[in-house]
Order: C-alpha cells, then sequence, then structure tokens
C-alpha cells in the first residue's frame, strides 16, 4: 500500500532534517494530521517565512535581523578579543557565560568528507579581519572534535604565515579553550558551568 502523495512527501521531508530517522519523520507527520487545519498551515508558515528579513552579519557572520548585528553594534564590549566559532548556536552558548568580547562564525568546519574545505567558511575573512584591525587575543573554540582540532589547527598555521610577513600582528595572543569540554563533544550542548570553566580556562594555543 502506498501512502497519499501529501503525507509521503511531509515524511520525506522530515526525514531530510538532521537526527530524524524515516520512523521519527512518519510519527511527526501523524501527529500534524491529528492537528487541526490552522495549526497545520501555521506551522507550515511558519517554516516558510524562517529566512525572511534574516541576514548575515557582514562582520561576524552571525545571523542576525540587522547587518552589522546587535553583538558588533554593542559599545560595551571588549573589542580587543576575537572569538572564532563554528556556529550561530555556539555564539548563543556562549553568550550565557562572562565572555564580553566579539565573535567570528565560521560557518561550519573543514571536513573533506563532507566537501568542505577552508574557501567555503569564513576563513579568509577572519583573515581579513585580522590583517585590518589590530587584536589582543584571538579565542579559537570550534569544537572539541577531529574536524574541530584540525579547522583551528588550519586556522592558527594561516595566521603564523600571516604574522611572519608582518600582515599580522606578531603580539596577537592566539588561545584554545580550555578542555573539560567532552572530547569530540558540541560546543552548543555544553553546560552553561562547563563552557565558563572552559573559557576562562583558555589557554595560549601553542
Ligand atoms: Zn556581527
Amino acid at each position: 500500500m502506498s501512502l497519499p502523495k501529501s503525507i509521503q512527501k511531509t515524511i520525506n521531508e522530515f526525514s531530510r532534517l538532521p537526527g530524524i530517522g524515516s520512523k521519527t519523520a512518519a510519527r511527526l507527520t501523524f501527529y500534524l494530521l491529528t492537528k487541526s487545519n490552522e495549526d497545520v498551515k501555521n506551522f507550515g508558515s511558519t517554516i516558510a517565512n524562517l529566512k525572511e528579513g534574516l541576514v548575515f552579519c557582514s562582520k561576524c557572520f552571525n545571523i542576525s535581523e540587522s547587518d552589522p548585528c546587535k553583538i558588533c553594534l554593542d559599545q560595551d564590549r571588549n573589542i580587543d578579543i576575537l572569538c572564532v566559532v563554528e556556529e550561530p548556536l555556539d555564539v548563543i552558548a556562549l553568550e550565557k557565560t562572562n565572555y564580553k568580547g566579539l565573535y567570528h562564525v565560521l560557518g561550519g568546519v573543514i571536513s573533506p568528507i563532507d566537501g568542505v574545505g577552508p574557501e567555503n567558511l569564513r576563513i579568509a575573512q577572519l583573515l581579513d579581519r585580522l590583517k585590518k584591525r589590530n587584536f589582543k587575543e584571538l579565542i579559537m573554540a570550534t569544537d572539541p572534535s577531529l574536524e574541530g582540532e584540525a579547522t583551528a589547527s588550519y586556522i592558527v598555521d594561516e595566521i603564523e604565515k600571516l604574522k611572519k610577513s608582518d600582515k599580522i600582528k606578531k603580539d596577537l595572543r592566539i588561545t584554545r579553550i580550555a578542555r573539560g569540554l567532552p572530547v569530540g563533544g558540541d560546543l552548543e550542548y555544553a553546560d552553561e558551568v562547563t563552557l565558563e570553566r572552559a573559557i576562562e580556562g583558555r589557554r595560549k594555543y601553542r
């Protein structure tokens, strides 16, 4: 027996989401079918409008309703510290700590298996930022996973090269968030206390 087209299509869409298998996708679809027409339409139009009015901040590449974003415009932040993260969700996680510097959102990690190279991330933009303005400290806050570590290492290598040719000031301090975060873990899922300790216990990268 084949399912009605609209049901099958919805199941297919749900199963394309991360962490959702075909069984969960079917369960979610049949759950929606128990709801009123209006509820289902609201759900659909919320998703349809998800990207309305959202932009990437041209400075930090966080997702925002304005460009520059609120964090980049905030006068009370320490503009001498720049924290490099993978995803906008990492910014949200770090905003729950006492960190008050600026951010740079890479938009992912280097992952050859997934076809993601340095050129697919905002690494060139990060290096540009470091060339244009003398930050005192750069915190590498990519996830403590294989890809996160490899990405941090790649970026630090690029910075070292630019330091040698005097394009980036030699006194830029590069730090890595402390261990204590689970290896292979995801920054955005770390609890606030662990994250707070990780950022306070950061140390010199090399
Ligand atoms: Zn910004």
